[in-house]
């Protein structure tokens, strides 16, 4: 909307000639008057939080507290719900209506995942052999495909191709990030950094493989490989440009596009009846992004992926390629099995004592100068220990992305309890940095210090 219609329709919603709000994250604060009902749908997807700039809130969470001030009631959709809802649902807070039956009475795809430690060696680089003859049989119907490649593609990993393992931290259990300048192996949580391993700890083969490729080298693969087909890569890249993602989706659906390959773009809510083959080209790219969210966002990414095939009256496929089919976000996400997926998952944060279990606040600190950065990123962390008392501070470490736009980034983060209120969140707050005022070193200002509370990585 341009800043004009954004004015006209706020007046609307404002003197109540409009009644019904429509929008993106930030539509939560429309002026509707007389509020009644707040709809999230897709409650889990993670554009709701807004990280930067500030104010870092989470819409979901506005929505709630909004609806308790003019007691209205909310409702969340997902066909994956995030932990957080399900934990508020446990605890009362919500209620669970679930809906058993698919719209028009569709069927779910088949999905097939497709072990890559069976296929080494029989692979039509990047694709193993079932689906290559998939995309073969569609492209001879007739019929579209989606490929999709994840947007972590720029994070590298190391990963063992006799057991699938990728190396983990000792202390976070996320995944470590391969550094390619340093040759070595870093949490993004903690710090812990080593070497490169010569052998898998989990099984000891010598076969670990450095990973993490782009969608661009993936786009030439398969144009050699289908010489004939019409492919086109969406991704930011290619949709940077205003409309241009409305423009992608139209070609798809007029058919003037056969191999669609993308990113999570492309597992958004589209429906394209024509589309009978999705082929995940790595599903462990998620996995290996250094979270505690990867084995969630893994299940939601496949789940969506496996929503787009099959949906009018054509059966659909679904090929997960992954090292590590025994994976239980795989497994899962294979038999549409979200409440098997969910109990799994809410164990493993207990045991890790993550969120929902745990409030986790990040702090950022940013700044030109590498080596002043790294020194008030330490000098706070000591401040935060200080005040934190027994709850447990991660950190400082240097963020995944060390460097963006010139600017040096890193971070460290506290786990709070999960029920501290927010008065008992500012308090803290106000304690660590008073603390710090008093302790920063000289040329402190240059350094930014974001605050993120219930940050989502
Ligand atoms: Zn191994
Ligand atoms: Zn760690």
């Amino acid at each position: 909307m341009s800043i004009h219609e954004r004015n006209r329709a706020w007046n609307a919603l404002q003197n109540g000639t409009k009644r019904i709000a429509i929008g993106a994250r930030s539509a939560v604060f429309a002026p509707v008057q007389n509020l009644g009902l707040i709809v999230v749908d897709e409650e889990h997807d993670s554009s709701y939080k807004q990280v930067d700039p500030a104010p870092r809130y989470h819409a979901r969470e506005v929505a709630i507290m909004r609806a308790f001030k003019s007691q209205a009631v909310v409702i969340m959709g997902s066909a994956t719900p995030s932990m957080t809802s399900l934990y508020a649902s446990q605890k009362n807070k919500s209620t669970m209506v679930t809906l058993s039956k698919r719209h028009k009475g569709a069927t779910l795809p088949k999905v097939h995942a497709l072990d890559l430690k069976q296929y080494r060696g029989a692979m039509q680089e990047p694709l193993a052999v079932p689906l290559y003859e998939a995309i073969h049989e569609a492209l001879k119907a007739g019929e579209q495909v989606i490929l999709l490649q994840n947007r972590r593609g720029f994070s590298s990993y190391i990963q063992c191709e006799d057991c699938g393992q990728m190396p983990e931290c000792p202390n976070c259990s996320v995944s470590l990030t391969y550094h390619k300048k340093k040759q070595q192996l870093r949490c993004h949580y903690c710090g812990y950094s080593s070497k490169i391993p010569h052998y898998c700890e989990w099984c000891s083969s010598h076969e670990l493989q450095k990973k993490g490729t782009g969608t661009q080298q993936i786009e030439e693969q398969i144009n050699k490989l289908f010489p004939k087909a019409a492919v086109f890569r969406m991704d930011r890249d290619t949709t940077a440009a205003r409309n241009s993602h409305e423009q992608i989706l139209g070609r798809f659906d007029r058919g003037e596009i056969d191999i669609l390959l993308g990113t999570q773009l492309v597992a958004k809510g589209l429906d394209f009846p024509n589309v009978t083959v999705v082929g995940v080209i790595n599903a462990d790219t998620e996995l290996a992004f250094p979270s505690f969210r990867a084995g969630e966002r893994m299940y939601q990414l496949l789940s969506q992926v496996a929503g787009r095939s099959g949906r009018a009256d054509k059966a659909g496929k679904v090929y997960l390629q992954t090292w590590q089919s025994d994976h239980y976000a795989i497994r899962c996400a294979k038999e549409h099995d979200h409440r098997t997926f969910s109990r799994h998952e809410m164990n493993h944060r207990k045991m890790l004592d993550y969120p929902p279990y745990t409030r986790l606040i990040s702090f950022q600190f940013k700044a030109k100068d590498s080596q002043r950065v790294a020194k008030v990123a330490h000098i706070f962390t000591r401040c935060l220990q200080e005040i934190a008392n027994s709850r447990p501070v991660l950190g400082p470490s240097p963020s995944t992305i060390v460097k963006m736009q010139g600017w040096i980034r890193w971070e460290c983060l506290v786990k709070m309890e999960t029920e501290a209120p927010a008065g008992v969140i500012e308090h803290f707050l106000d304690q660590v940095f008073e603390l710090y005022d008093s302790k920063k070193p000289k040329g402190a200002s240059t350094v930014r210090i974001n605050v993120n509370v219930d940050a989502l990585e």
